[in-house]
Order: structure tokens, then sequence, then C-alpha cells
């Protein structure tokens, strides 16, 4: 058991709950988890109502996994599990994380922007841990109900918290950033992410912006290169925030990208730290990695420990899955490397993806794509302008998932072999039979149109 970071009597009086009349007498609570199946001694199993399930089914299982208390609406003393009534588990979940920021005294930084967080997030952390106690959400945990389940879970004694923060609507970010209240604001950039949410990508930026509004003075650190760097600096000044520090590759930028280069294992990337010629590895592929590190050391700049000894580690960081990671390996008996961009997409992290084919920095012989989602009235000409690129870097076969990439490549002009699958199986099926010794096989799209499962099924036999 790690240290613990509640009591039972602690999180009543932080949630108003009230204990549930059964013989258990409750343990320390050590880990917090909405998910019977990673209940362990220790944990605090929160009962949350979902769109397929609900918590309050797996008390029994959270209990055989012997967590130490549950946080439930309606108790089942049935059940051997010190259980604490509230009246909504998230409110009472949301209660919690604003005790547990409110203790907190180290510094809170927070990350959003249309992509990259988690990429981010992942990497700041890194660089953190060798600082001291560093805390970060787990994977994506960004919303509504990860948020407060991460910050939660800050342990007290933390020096760092790194928190990522998203949304798919305006207003969001605003009560979200009221929990955290960040010390440290970073926005990578603003891109057409979820616009079929949005009037225009006026309205995305301005709630990105809103992370500020959690903030009492504190730093922001933005992206020189955005178009919407002059609106977002502005909407950090009218927050109180006096302090912006900048990273691009704008000459103007104190964290500024001078150059960087593919290699076999990342990037090679020159830079300039507010006035420090540094030279490091990054151990991540594509030059919107090589602009998120920037922001990155800006983020350490802004903690007051040293960017430059800091970008030494990048050079351990290396790709995160889903986020252009490379796998080798053998598909179908041959020889194969496939570069997992299957997370998620967006027109914005499409065409960056697409960069280095583009370039010749990197090669690919199959691009498996699925289509990109929420884009509303943009997806047509967004799909559109990837089968443009797509055909501009020629591979020997795509395989396109989704009808947005059926339409566009049967109206885009390209001299590119297209399958149009019905589906990832039947995607993974063709893959299958068109892959060739030494192919490297390039796979993205959005989560809900499939990708990532011709990720799995290929990943699962290589
Ligand atoms: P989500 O909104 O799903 O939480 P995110 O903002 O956390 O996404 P990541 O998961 O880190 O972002 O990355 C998502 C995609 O965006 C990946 O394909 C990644 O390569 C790409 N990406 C990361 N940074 C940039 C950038 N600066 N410009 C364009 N694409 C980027
Ligand atoms: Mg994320």
């Amino acid at each position: 058991m790690t240290a613990p970071l509640w009591t039972v009597d602690e999180i009543c009086t932080h949630t108003s709950g009230i204990m549930a009349e059964t013989a258990m007498v409750p343990a320390p609570i050590d880990h917090i988890t909405m998910d019977s199946r990673m209940c362990r001694k220790g944990s605090l199993f929160v009962a949350l109502p979902g769109a397929q399930a609900d918590g309050h089914d797996f008390l029994a299982k959270a209990a055989n996994a012997d967590a130490s208390a549950a946080l439930v609406t309606t108790p089942d003393i049935s059940i051997e599990l010190a259980q604490i009534i509230v009246p909504d588990c998230l409110a009472a979940l949301t209660a919690l994380a604003v005790a547990g920021r409110n203790r907190f005294k180290g510094a809170m930084i927070a990350i959003t922007g249309s992509v990259g967080k988690t990429g981010t997030k992942e990497m700041l952390a890194h660089l953190l841990r060798a600082c001291g106690q560093s805390h970060a959400n787990e994977g994506n945990f960004n919303n509504h109900i990860g948020l407060p389940l991460s910050l939660a879970a800050l342990p007290a004694g933390s020096q760092f918290a790194i928190q990522e923060i998203g949304m798919n609507h305006a207003g969001e970010i605003a009560k979200l950033t009221r929990i955290a209240r960040p010390d440290i604001a970073m926005i990578t950039r603003i891109a057409a992410v979820h616009s079929g949410h949005f009037e225009s990508i006026d309205a995305i930026a301005n709630a990105k912006a809103e992370i500020f509004e959690g903030m009492h003075g504190g730093t922001a650190v933005l992206n020189i290169d955005d178009p919407f760097f002059p609106h977002l600096s502005q909407a950090a000044k009218s927050a109180g925030i006096s302090r912006i520090v900048t990273f691009g590759s704008h000459s103007d930028a104190e964290f500024c990208l001078l150059s960087s280069r593919q290699d076999n294992d990342g990037m090679k990337i020159e830079a300039d730290l507010s006035g420090v010629p540094v030279s490091f590895h990054l151990g991540m592929s594509g030059q919107h990695w090589a602009m998120n590190s920037l922001g990155v050391l800006a983020c350490v700049h802004a903690l007051g420990e040293d960017p430059v000894a800091a970008s030494d580690s990048l050079a351990s960081f290396g790709d995160i899955a889903g986020r252009g990671a490379c796998h080798n390996g053998i598909f179908n008996g041959h020889a194969i490397s496939v570069i997992d961009d299957s997370y998620n997409a967006s027109p914005a992290s499409m065409s960056a993806a697409l960069a280095p084919f583009l370039t010749g920095a990197r090669h690919t012989d199959i691009m498996v794509l699925s289509d990109m989602l929420e884009l509303g009235s943009h997806s047509a000409a967004a799909h559109d302008d990837i089968v443009a690129t797509v055909a501009s870097i020629g591979p020997r076969h795509v395989i396109a998932i989704g009808d947005d990439f059926a339409h566009a490549f049967a109206k885009v002009a390209h001299d590119c072999d297209v399958i149009i699958a019905n589906d990832p199986a039947h995607a993974t099926d063709m893959l299958a039979r068109l892959v060739q010794a030494d192919d490297t096989i390039f796979i993205k799209g959005s989560k809900g149109s499939g990708a990532w499962r011709v990720t799995n099924a290929v990943l699962s036999v290589l």
C-alpha cells in the first residue's frame, strides 16, 4: 500500500457523506477508481451511473477485489464493503477533488489545446519526475469525470501536478479549471477539432481560453505560431495573468524551435531556450511533437527548473501508444513495421502525421485511414484535403474505412490503389492480403471510426 490519500472520515467530511451501517471497518484510501476491475486493497470504488451500466451493479465485484470502501447513492448492506452514502456520486467525487486541490501546496500545471494534450502531459511528467514527486492524470482523464478522479487522487505531498483539460463544448473548460486552479496553463494549439460542436474556430479558441478563468495570476505558456496567439495572450492578460512564456518557431519565441530532423529513433532538435542554444534528441516522431517539446521546456522554465538539463532527458521519452509509436514484427508471414497513430484523428493531427511522408522524412507502403469524426459541415472538405495529400504521397495501397473517405476518394483525383473497406475487420483482412515483406503500414483515424481496431488486430499477432 502506498501512502494513504484519505481516511474514510475525511471523505465523509468533504462529501457530506454518511457511512452505511455495515459491519465493515473502513481502511484508509490510497487509490480511487470507478472501474471495479481496477479495485484492490486501499481502493475507493466510486459507483458512478454510466450510459451502459450503473456502478452500483459492481459493488460486489469491488468487494471481492478487496476494495476498502465505496462511494454510493444507494447502499447494499448485504455486500461486505464499507459504503459512504452521498446524494450524487459525481458531485461527491468533485468535492473530494476540490479538497485534494486545496490541500496541495505544489505547482499545478494544466494543459489544454485542440491536439497534443495527452502526449504533452506525458512528456512534461517524464521531465518533472526527475525534479520532484509528480502526479499526472492517468491516460486521457481530462473531462468532468477524469479530472475529479485525478485530483481526488493527488497526493498531498506532491511537488508537481500535471492535468490535461479537454472539452467538446463551450463552458466545459471553465468548470474544470476552477477545480484545478492552475499555476501554469499551457495551450498546445488551436485547430478545428470537434468543430461540429462549434460555429467557428474562433469559438474553439474562446473555449480553450476559458482555462485562464481558474487562475489567480501565474503563467500562460502559449504557442506563438498559432494564429490565435494574439487572442489567447489578450485573454490571459484580461484574466490577470501578466507572465506569458512563448514557444514556437517564430524568432520572437522565447523557447524557439530552430530546426528538427527526423532520424531512426525520433527527432534531432536544435532550439534556443530563453537565450541558450541547445541541441537535443526527442524519442518521438513528427514536427508537431518537436513543437510540443518546446512548450514542455517552457513549462519547466516557468516552474523555476532548468530547461537545458531537462532537454537532455527528452531522448529517453519514447513514442506513446496510438500517437505515432512504431512497432516491428511478422504479419501474415512478412516482416513489417506499423506506425500506429490510430488513437484519434482530426484534420490537424492527420496533416501533422502525414507531413513526414510528404517531405520524404518517413516512408509508408500501405495506409489504413478511417473517417475523421465530429467535423459537422466541414467534414467533406476536410476529407477532400486529406485525400489530396495522400495522393501526393502515393502509397502502394490505401485502405479506407467510412463514408467520408469513400466519398472523398471517389471525388478527388488520385493515382492510388484504394480499397474501401466495409468495417475494420474487412480492412484487416484486406491488409493481410496486400501486405508484402518490409512494408511500413501507417494507421490513423478517429476513435469512433475504428482505425484502432485494425491496429489492435495487427499488433495482437505481430
Ligand atoms: P484528446 O482530445 O483525444 O484528448 P489530445 O489533445 O490529448 O487528444 P493526443 O492524444 O496527445 O492529443 O494526440 C492526438 C493526436 O494529435 C495524435 O495523432 C498526435 O500525434 C496529434 N498531435 C499532437 N500534437 C499536435 C500538434 N501540435 N499539431 C497537430 N497534431 C498534433
Ligand atoms: Mg487527450
